[in-house]
């Protein structure tokens, strides 16, 4: 293994440690695996419920009337995250645009937008009218308000006491921390929460950004109380096959809004042609515990590779997790370009490549991105991204298998390493 290894251009030096790192992660790694066989046997029962058939798996075209294999898959969701219904669209075109639909769709002029874990992802900037852009809620006149987290990061009751008022409408929370440096919350956090906006104020609705979240803890956010989910399906729940797409479920009457803004009022979710992606959509989502246990295990053997080094994991390496996310806090430009170029090259596609800083849309600062996906832009297999500003901090996540992820953190390492970035 170590002669193969260096043939792929790992060090001697750098196996070993590698290898010294993994023969202490067996009972975790085994902790990883029993989630993954609770998910995979509850992805099982929700299909079987739904009587998942060979004739779900083709689509329609056109206004994709009564398409059965769609309508199918949007109840295998409702049933698996414990909504009353759900939306799972290839029109939904990304993990940003399934958040502003759940936004735009359940807001109305004069109402606010509470979040309650600080400022939330940077593509939803624009979409909220933080920094301005055409059509943003700020246009519409909705406003926004914004409560942080303590610094034992838990919400600020208090402080989402006070600004809760007869304008907010739906109570935001981002369950995975993105780019911001704090933890990511748990799901029994974000029930909590949920009970205490439902106690001041039963009508507004708590919404959660999911994206990265899924099939990592046991508990459901909307099981424990929240009322509508969204996420991206080239994130967790497409298990690394679906080519686009992004689902909402939750409560009927906010899924339904969002269908009726997806399309048109009176159309609804009657429209919108599957095409040729259900089956991928299906048997992503059957593989989607499999590979969001590969990319936890890639995320822990990250995070203690690293900190024994001396670079600061968040989480860190003995902490429980919530979502797929590993950041590493380099606090060196350099050293974060060299990270990302080493994942890059560990790629099954695009390993030639390499990645530089560059302005993103959505994104205010220089973002590197490290990703020889299969898919365009999937982030459930192994990438890595960061803002170029302080403290440097790589955003590492995903790996459809195990040994993926472990060639590319090795790779990493490596390339560290030979720039004299790490000491070994
Ligand atoms: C990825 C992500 C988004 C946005 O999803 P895109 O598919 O990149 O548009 C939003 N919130 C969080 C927490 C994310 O991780």
């Amino acid at each position: 293994m170590k002669n193969l290894y260096k043939e792929m251009g790992i060090s001697e030096r750098v196996f070993e440690y590698g290898e010294e790192i993994l023969s202490g992660l067996k009972e975790r790694f085994r902790e990883i695996d029993e989630g993954a066989e609770y998910h995979q046997l509850k992805v099982i029962d929700a299909m079987r419920r739904e009587h998942v058939g060979e004739a779900c798996l083709t689509g329609t075209t056109g206004y994709g009337y009564d398409d059965i294999g769609r309508d199918t898959l949007e109840r295998v969701y409702a049933g698996l995250f414990r909504g009353e219904d759900a939306l799972v669209r290839p029109q939904i075109t990304c993990g940003t645009h399934a958040i502003a639909l759940a936004l735009f769709s359940n807001l109305r002029p004069g109402d606010e937008l509470l979040s309650i874990a600080g400022k939330p992802y940077d593509t939803l900037d624009k979409v909220i009218g933080l920094r301005e852009d055409k059509g943003s809620l700020a246009e519409y006149g909705i406003t926004y308000a914004e409560t942080g987290l303590t610094e034992e990061g838990d919400f600020d009751y208090e402080a989402i006491r006070e600004k809760l008022n007869d304008r907010t409408k739906i109570v935001w929370i981002q369950r995975s921390k993105g780019y911001a440096s704090r933890p990511s919350l748990s799901a029994e956090k974000i029930g909590k929460a949920a009970a205490f906006v439902h106690g001041l104020r039963p009508e507004t609705a708590v919404m959660v950004d999911n994206c990265y979240c899924e099939f990592v803890e046991r508990e459901e956010p909307l099981l424990l109380g929240a009322d509508l989910i969204a996420g991206s399906l080239i994130k967790n729940p497409g298990g690394g096959l679906a080519p686009i797409g992004g689902y909402l479920a939750g409560k009927r009457e906010l899924v339904e809004n969002a269908a009726n803004r997806l399309t048109a009022p009176g159309l609804g979710r009657e429209v919108g042609a599957s095409l040729e992606v259900l089956r991928s959509l299906y048997q992503g989502l059957f593989l989607a515990p499999a590979v969001t246990a590969s990319a936890l295990k890639g995320a822990v053997f990250a995070a203690f590779l690293y900190e024994g080094l001396g670079v600061k994991a968040f989480p860190g390496a003995e902490e429980e997790r919530h979502d797929i996310i590993q950041s590493l806090e380099f606090n060196d430009p350099k050293a974060l370009i060299a990270f990302c170029r080493g994942i890059q090259a560990a790629s099954p596609v695009d390993s030639f490549v390499r990645p530089s800083p560059a302005p993103m849309p959505g994104y205010e600062h220089e973002v590197i991105m490290a990703s020889g996906a299969f898919i365009s832009g999937s982030s459930i297999e192994l990438s890595a991204d960061g803002p170029l500003r302080p403290p440097y901090s790589a955003y590492f996540q995903g790996g459809l298998t195990f040994p993926h992820a472990k060639f590319g953190i090795l790779n990493s390492l490596e390339y560290l390493y030979r720039e004299g970035l790490i000491v070994l």
